[in-house]
Parts: C-alpha cells; sequence; structure tokens
C-alpha cells in the first residue's frame, strides 16, 4: 500500500503496533539498488510490517547540489519495495513534508560540522530534520541505515539518543558492486570511463586496511597511502580522506584495528561519492 500523506501512514502503522506487529522503517531517497534493498529485506526479516519512505528531501540539498538531477523512479522502487517485503511505501511530496510556513530544523552538534558537514554546509540539518519528521510520521519502529553514509548513522543515533525518539536504529552493511564500488544512486550518473575511475575508492580504502593488518598504525601513513590512491587516478577529484575514530570521527593518534575507520569522499566529474571501510579483518563494526 503507497501513502503519501502524513496522517495516513501514521494511522496505519499505528494500527499495525495495536495489532502486535512491529514496525520496521527503511528511510530512502528512492532509485532503490541493491543497497536500499539489503535494508528492506533486514527489516523485513526483524520485523512485521515494513514502512519504505522515499523522500528526495530538499533541505540536504546545498544550493550547488543535484537536487534538481538527483535521479527519480517512483513506479520502480514501488514495485522493488514490495518485492524485497516492504508493505508499506511511504512517497510524500515536498508540501506534505514541509507545509509553508515552516521554520523549525534540527541542529545536530559538532558531529554535523565536520567531513560531510564541513564539505556540505547545513546538510546535516537536512538529514536529521527529515528523518525526525520521518520518526514522527512513523512512530515507535526499528529504523535501518546503511553504513555507506557512516557519518549520517552517527547522526541520526545522536539525534535518536538526544531527544529521546522511541527508534532503534539499526546499522547494515554496506552493498559493493562487482569491482568494490559502493552501490548509490548516484552511480548511474558516471560515464563509462567515470565508471572505471570511481573503483579507486575502495581500492583506496581497501588497500590501506591492507596496509593497517600488515602492521602500519600511524595514521598519517594511512591517510597518505589513501590519498596516493584516489589522488593517482585523473578522473578523481579527493575531497577527503581520513583515519578517525569510528564512533565519534574523532581524530586518532593510533590506527587501531575495531576502533577506527577510513572515510573517503570524492568527486568525479559531477558527480560526488562517500565509501568508508571499518578496520577490521572480521565483520564490519557497527557505531
Ligand atoms: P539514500 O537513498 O542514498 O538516502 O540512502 C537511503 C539509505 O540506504 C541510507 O540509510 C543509506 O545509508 C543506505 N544505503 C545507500 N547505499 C547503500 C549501500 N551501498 N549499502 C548499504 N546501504 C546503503
Amino acid at each position: 500500500v503507497v501513502f503519501d500523506r502524513v496522517a495516513d501512514v501514521r494511522a496505519h502503522l499505528d494500527a499495525a503496533r495495536a495489532a502486535g506487529r512491529r514496525v520496521g522503517l527503511v528511510p530512502t531517497m528512492g532509485s532503490l539498488h541493491e543497497g536500499h534493498l539489503s535494508l528492506v529485506r533486514r527489516a523485513a526479516a526483524e520485523c512485521d510490517t515494513v514502512a519504505l519512505t522515499v523522500f528526495v528531501n530538499p533541505l540536504q540539498f546545498g544550493p550547488g547540489d543535484d537536487l534538481d538531477s538527483y535521479p527519480r523512479h517512483l513506479d520502480a522502487d514501488i514495485e522493488h519495495a514490495a518485492g524485497s517485503g516492504a508493505a508499506v511505501v511511504f512517497a510524500p511530496s515536498v508540501a506534505e513534508m514541509y507545509p509553508e510556513p515552516s521554520g523549525t530544523t534540527i541542529e545536530v552538534g559538532a558531529l554535523a560540522d565536520v567531513y560531510e558537514g564541513a564539505s556540505r554546509p547545513g546538510h546535516f540539518a537536512g538529514v536529521a530534520t527529515v528523518v525526525a519528521k520521518l520518526f514522527h510520521a512513523a512512530g515507535p519502529c526499528r529504523a535501518y541505515f546503511g553504513e555507506k553514509d557512516w557519518q549520517q548513522v552517527l547522526v541520526v543515533r545522536r539525534m535518536v539518543d538526544d531527544l529521546f525518539f522511541p527508534v532503534e536504529v539499526v546499522t547494515c552493511p554496506t552493498v559493493r558492486e562487482h569491482d568494490g564500488l559502493a552501490c548509490s544512486s548516484r552511480n548511474v550518473r558516471l560515464t563509462p570511463d567515470e565508471r572505471r575511475a570511481a573503483r579507486s575508492l575502495f581500492e583506496a580504502l581497501s588497500g590501506a586496511a591492507a596496509l593497517v593488518d600488515a602492521g602500519q598504525h600511524d595514521p598519517e601513513a594511512i591517510r597518505r597511502h589513501l590519498t596516493g590512491i584516489i589522488t593517482r587516478e585523473p578522473l578523481v577529484a579527493l575531497d577527503y580522506a581520513a583515519v578517525v575514530r569510528a564512533h565519534d570521527l574523532a581524530p586518532l593518534t593510533e590506527a587501531k584495528t575495531g576502533e577506527a575507520r577510513l572515510i573517503v569522499a570524492a568527486r568525479i566529474g559531477t558527480t560526488r561519492l562517500i565509501d568508508n571501510l571499518a578496520l577490521t579483518t572480521a565483520a564490519p563494526g557497527t557505531p
């Protein structure tokens, strides 16, 4: 069932909870790929009613960002969502999510000012605000987010803790294409040459992780390794590459397996891509 009104999706999910069903929520901007569907499948395995939300949130896009050209495929999304176990799709309009006049936003704190937040001012206030609104529309639930957007996961968890949302945040591993590139709705915009160059992000991350496995724990040496692999690709303009403490993105004096995370962002042509990797040979860590 597809809803475009907050009141309708809320009534539906309230009724589900009243009937004893556990609600799973998967917030997305649509143009679903295997990464999104892995979240839906995980939610379907752990919850009784899964609601996928599809909303390209203008608040999290900056003036130079790709809001207008962001891919939109609602009909295909609805089909994929159902095929992966989401019984509910909530796809509101901008006017439904941001009725005029509205001025309230969520301010996140220091976590929102570094890395993605520094490169995209206002981005995480936009993310936190829309996620807060979606959480309120959905009510108490488990909400599923991808590790691919590591800083976003930290921001959402922080908001849930700080503002007492009745939501349990579940983080799911990054789904990758055959050559390691993290699945992203933006990948379809890469030309064949750019698509080949985009491999350098994961090559850098896995190369640096291997360096740590081999005993290198100096964050600066690891960062240089990351930077070296990405900058030798002429089509890729590196934004940042860093070794950070996984749970708060703080700088580290020693990169230890389990505690540290590698994060990168780069522009390829007009497309901005981000990726990250846990420093562990076992299962990827969760924040
Ligand atoms: P987006 O539509 O890009 O806002 O993403 C919606 C959700 O899907 C977010 O929680 C993302 O972290 C997650 N996601 C996006 N790409 C991937 C991926 N490759 N693997 C796992 N989760 C992903």
